[in-house]
Parts: C-alpha cells; structure tokens; sequence
C-alpha cells in the first residue's frame, strides 16, 4: 500500500516559494505525472515527497502515516533520477545491489534479488559491465533496476528519458508504462513533455509558478482544461485562444470582435463579457465557401501525415491542423468554421473555464 497525500505544502527558498501551497491525493497504484514548465516547481515537489528537500509548511503523508519529518533514506520511496547517479566504479550487478548491501542484507540474497530484477529489466548480459560501457538507455534501465530492488511502494521519478534520443525515449516510455502495469506500484513521474505526460499519465497533475492549476486524466485536462494556462500548455500546436467579447440574445451566444459576430451555437443566457475563446487546430474546417471565420494563410507546414496551417484572423494568429493535404497555400484567403462542441469558453479576467 502506499498511497500519498501532500497537504498544504510550501517549499520557500529565501524569497522564491517554489511550491506555493499543494494539496494533492495520490492513489495506492497510481501513475501519476507532475507536469509543467521550467521552474514550475515539479522536481522541488517530488524532491519533498522523497524527503530530499524538507517542507517549509505542510505535511506529506504515506498511508496514513506523517512522514513530513521522516529521513529521505527511512521512507518506503525510491527515486530515479534524471542523471542516473550511477556509481562509475562498480559493474551493474553491484549498482543494483547497493541499496540492499547498505541494508546489510546477506550476500546469497541481494545475489538472487538483483538476478530476479535483472530478468524483469532485461539486463542479464549486462551484469558485469561498467556504467561508462553503456548506452544511455541500459544506464536508465540500471538506474531503474536499483530502484526496483529494494520492492519500494512508490517509485518517484525526476524527468528520467530527457538525456536519451528520441526513439530511445519512446522505447523506454512503453518500458517505464509496464513496468507499472506489472508492478502496481504507486508511480510519481516529473516531466515537461506533454507526450510522455498524455502517455503515460494514469492522472496528470499540472503545476503553474509553485500552484496546481488541474488535476485530472489525460483525456480531462486535453478535453476540459480548466484555464488558459492548462489549454496552451497540452496539444501541439496549443490550442488557439482568441480574446473576444460574448453577448447572449435569444438564449444562444454569440462571440463579437470588431464588426464579426459569430453565433456559437452554445445555449446559454449569460451577461456580455469580456472572455478568451478557445478553438484546438484540429477542430476548425477550411470551408470552401465563406466559413464564419475569415482569414489569410500565412505558413503551411508539412508534419507527414498533416498539415498544419498558420493563419491570421483579424489580428488573432490561428492554427488550423488536419490530414494532408489541407488544400491551402501562404497567401490564400481562408474560411473556417468549427462546432459548438469544440468551443472553449474562458474568463478575460481570471483566465479560468466557464463553458
Ligand atoms: P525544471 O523542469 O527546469 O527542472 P522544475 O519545474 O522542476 O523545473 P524546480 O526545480 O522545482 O522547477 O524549481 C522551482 C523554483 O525553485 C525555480 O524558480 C528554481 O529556481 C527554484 N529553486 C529550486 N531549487 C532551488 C534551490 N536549491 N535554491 C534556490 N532556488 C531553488
């Protein structure tokens, strides 16, 4: 069992609070993902969970049980980081045994233990190597292997693929994935890429400047996401977001800039506002005929399977993403339209979801 709560928790460093007031539940088996910009304060949260950098207010328990005070190394957690902390000295066997020699455990069974994750890790030819003499992704699945060995209940997790190439990362994001699935172990995994985040994710947890900004699934924070912040940060390219203004006649809403007025198709009876409206590229349509959005092509970008096409809409820039080819070219006058299903409606003011 090992089930995480953060409560309240604050990490100041001198004036910078880099987290700034968390209050999260972890669930006993979860993969969950922190997510967010440089700096956003994800790697201090994780390194507080792990007991590596002590809160300045707050408390964090596991299954129950405070462990704000409790010793890095007394804490049923095991960390992987994103350097690997390997030592260079001693052959692989010996790295992923570490953790059980420092507990005194007797020879013949760290032997058979390290065996046993060496199979799961698929690093059995690999035993008595040196970390120098392996690729970047032995020398993670190493990292892994030492932290699997003392069967910890949490394994946390600081941006382990962001030193290994792109086709090495996707490799080990399917590995890391089943690794969990076989394990059931509770999963904190830090992260900037939204890819790995949106795959791996059981939930993701989205931090802005020291605050959660959502919680929730991948398919919730992509579909429903609940400020601009969360809507620009996932998909690519991030979703348009267009400051207007919405009037409501009739019981449907319409959205106006300058002389265009645009019907929704959104039932709702709301006072005029000044509001951000969000359209993601992959759900506007290039109409052959006038669309209610008019613009000009500016770049078509090829991605293989899509294109993407940026345009301007009055002085807004619009993405528009879809299957090749588009049928547009720089210069084209362009008409799109999406449906009421796919608007996002969000405060001008406060920059949070309304619709
Ligand atoms: P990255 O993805 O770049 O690692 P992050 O989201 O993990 O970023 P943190 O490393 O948690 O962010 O840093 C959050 C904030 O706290 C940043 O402003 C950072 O400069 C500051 N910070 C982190 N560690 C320390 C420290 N030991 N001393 C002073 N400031 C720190």
């Amino acid at each position: 069992m090992s089930r995480i709560q953060v409560e309240g928790a604050v990490k100041r460093f001198g004036p910078v609070a880099a987290v700034d007031g968390i209050n999260l539940d972890i669930a006993d088996g979860e993969f969950l993902v922190l997510l967010g910009p440089s700096g956003c304060g994800k790697s201090t949260l994780l390194r507080s969970i792990a007991g590596l950098a002590p809160l300045t207010e707050g408390r964090i328990l596991l299954d129950g049980t405070d462990i704000t005070h409790t010793p890095a190394r007394d804490r049923d957690l095991a960390m992987v980081f994103q350097s690997y902390a390997l030592y260079p000295h001693l052959p692989v066997a010996r790295n992923i045994g570490f953790p059980l020699r420092a507990r005194r455990w007797p020879k013949a069974r760290v032997r058979a233990r390290v065996a046993e994750v060496a199979r799961i890790l698929d690093l059995e030819e690999l035993l008595d190597r040196r970390p120098r003499e392996l690729s970047g992704g032995q020398r993670q699945r190493v990292a892994l292997g030492r932290a699997l060995v003392r069967s910890p209940g949490a394994f946390l997790m600081d941006e382990p693929l962001s030193n290994l190439d792109a086709k090495l990362r996707t490799a080990t994001r399917s590995e890391i994935t089943q690794l969990h699935q076989r394990l059931g172990s509770t999963f904190v995994y830090v992260t900037h890429d939204q890819v790995e985040a949106m795959t791996m994710a059981g939930r993701i947890a989205l931090l802005d400047n020291g605050h959660l900004e959502q919680v929730g699934t991948p398919s919730q924070v992509y579909d429903e996401p609940a400020s601009t912040f969360v809507a620009g940060f996932l998909g690519a390219p991030a979703m348009n977001l267009l400051p207007t203004r919405i009037v409501s006649r009739d019981g449907t809403l319409y959205a106006t800039a300058r002389d265009v007025e645009v019907a929704l198709g959104i039932a709702a009876d709301v006072p005029p506002a000044d509001i951000v409206l969000g359209i993601r590229p992959e759900h506007l349509r290039v109409h052959s005929g006038p669309g209610p959005l008019r613009g000009t092509v500016r770049l078509v970008e090829n991605l293989g399977n899509e294109e993407v096409a940026q345009c301007v809409v009055g002085d807004a820039r619009v993405c528009v993403r879809g299957p090749r080819p588009l049928g547009l070219a720089a210069g084209d006058t362009v008409n799109l339209s999406t449906t009421p299903d796919h608007v996002h409606l969000f405060s001008r003011a406060t920059g949070r979801r309304l619709l």
